[in-house]
């Protein structure tokens, strides 16, 4: 008997895991639902707009979104229009797949002084994305802290300080591109409260920040070690060493041969922001490692600055009807199991680590699960759902649709760039009438 299947959140996580169902070999209704008109979440409005490559991705999902067992509902949104009780009883399995939309807070003074943002709002603006379009940052200033020392926080760096020529196949929107093109920033402070070492840039993106064209690294050498002490397995030491390598090169690269810097601090911990208003300073406390954890050496410091942005990760919402865990910021789960017949994948389930295709391997898990134990329960799935849209005049949007906004979009693009994204629900379907 066929299974029916509702997959929210149209992510990596989402696509993946109705991809692995497809080939399991077993009949399946799937449905993905999105709270926006656009799919592929992470992909368009996380991932950095000048990494177009690694956004590729989405023409595999694009393949999975057009197989017959499957259909996406954009616009659909879990707790506004309907309910995620209404879904279980809608469908035989329901996965949860929102990801982590909210940015984790620094839980410090001073954090909510206006200059500070949270990654997630951040990346979301230069992304064109509609919660995030008006956040309208004010970027009229000279020094930048980023705080955290994860790809995030390299990804942050890296599009405040490159230039227009270096933006030119991106699809940053207009309003970001005036915002960081028109500003006056020369230092962005990349602030990790540990060591070189243990800095979680991947290589590739940290060797990018050697290759800009007005914005040079800054490493003090002295922080350096000669080698990778600590316990770590052989990946993660080769991947260490490299990144050493690398920060190595940056040490001897001379800091005025450019108009910008990104200075590369680390055993840098904030305890404060610090401002009337707004922020005008961030106070950190020096650390030191002891026996592979840190600890605060009570001398402190501050970096004066107009902007800061907190790449620290970020956290699921919580869902009406799931259990959750306010302190990880997940739902609950064993292996990505919920409740009955509700399963979760990807960071909604783990939290916001791990790459892409991580993904994948959660998908596969979850999947697996689904095959083996859920069993078609005659349940209306599709219909039932489609039925509860139209009752309640949802427009929803499915995949033609949000191919003719993609085409308009490709349509739009400045020269040289891969769209110009909508960046308006209301631009979405305004265009679909
Ligand atoms: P992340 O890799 O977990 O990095 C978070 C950083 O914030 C760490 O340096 C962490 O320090 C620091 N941090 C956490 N809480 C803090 C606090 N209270 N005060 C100061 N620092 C704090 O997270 P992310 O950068 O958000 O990235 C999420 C995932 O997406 C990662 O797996 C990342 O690799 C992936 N990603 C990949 C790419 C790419 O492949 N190009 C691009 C973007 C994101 P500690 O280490 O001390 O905890």
């Amino acid at each position: 008997m066929t299974v029916s299947v509702a997959i929210v959140g149209a992510g990596p996580s989402g696509f993946y895991t109705a991809d692995v169902l497809l080939k399991a070999g077993r009949s399946h209704e799937i449905d993905i639902v999105d709270r926006i008109p656009a799919p592929y979440g992470l992909i368009r409005y996380g991932v950095a707009p000048d990494h177009q490559t690694t956004k590729n991705v989405s023409r595999a999902f694009e393949k999975t979104a057009t197989q017959g067992e499957v259909r996406y509902f954009g616009n659909v949104e879990i707790g506004r229009d309907v309910g995620l009780g209404e879904l279980k009883s809608l469908y035989d399995v329901v996965v949860l797949a929102m990801g982590a939309r909210l940015d984790k807070r620094l839980g410090i003074p001073g954090e909510d002084l206006a200059g500070v943002h949270g990654s997630v709002e951040f990346v979301n603006w230069y992304n064109g994305h509609p919660d995030c379009r008006n956040l309208d940052p004010d970027l009229d200033v000279a020094d930048a802290v980023v705080v955290g020392n994860g790809n995030v926080a390299i990804d942050v760096a890296r599009v405040l300080v490159k230039t227009a020529g270096e933006m030119a196949h991106s699809d940053l929107p207009e309003y970001a591109a005036r915002a960081i093109q028109g500003s006056p920033l020369t230092e962005v402070h990349l602030c990790g409260r540990r060591g070189p070492v243990e800095a979680k840039f991947t290589n590739v993106e940290l060797r990018e920040m050697g290759v800009l064209e007005v914005c040079a690294p800054v490493v003090d050498p002295d922080i350096l070690p000669e080698e990778v002490a600590g316990d770590w397995s052989d990946r993660d030491r080769r991947l260490r060493e490299r990144n050493l390598a690398t920060l190595r090169g940056f040490a001897g690269t001379d800091p005025a041969a450019k108009a910008k810097r990104v200075h590369f601090r680390f055993f840098s911990s904030p305890v404060e922001i610090l401002g009337d208003g707004r922020v005008e300073a961030v106070r950190f406390e020096r650390t030191r490692l002891e026996d592979g954890r840190t600890v605060g050496t009570g001398e402190c410091f501050e970096i004066p600055c107009g902007l800061v942005v907190a790449a620290i990760g970020s956290r699921s919402e919580a869902v009406d009807g799931a259990p959750f865990d306010d302190e990880r910021g997940v739902v609950v789960n064993r292996n990505g199991w919920v409740e009955d017949n509700v399963y979760a994948v990807g960071w909604v389930m783990r939290g916001s680590t791990g790459v892409i295709s991580t993904n994948r391997n959660d998908a596969v898990a979850v999947a697996s699960q689904i095959v083996e134990k859920v069993r078609g329960g005659g349940k209306p799935g599709r219909a039932g759902l489609e039925s509860l849209l139209a009752e309640r005049r949802v427009r929803r949007v499915d995949f033609d649709d949000w191919k003719s906004i993609e085409a308009a979009e490709i349509a739009n693009a400045p020269e040289g760039a891969p769209r110009r994204k909508f960046v308006s629900i209301d631009e979405m379907l305004g265009m679909l009438s």
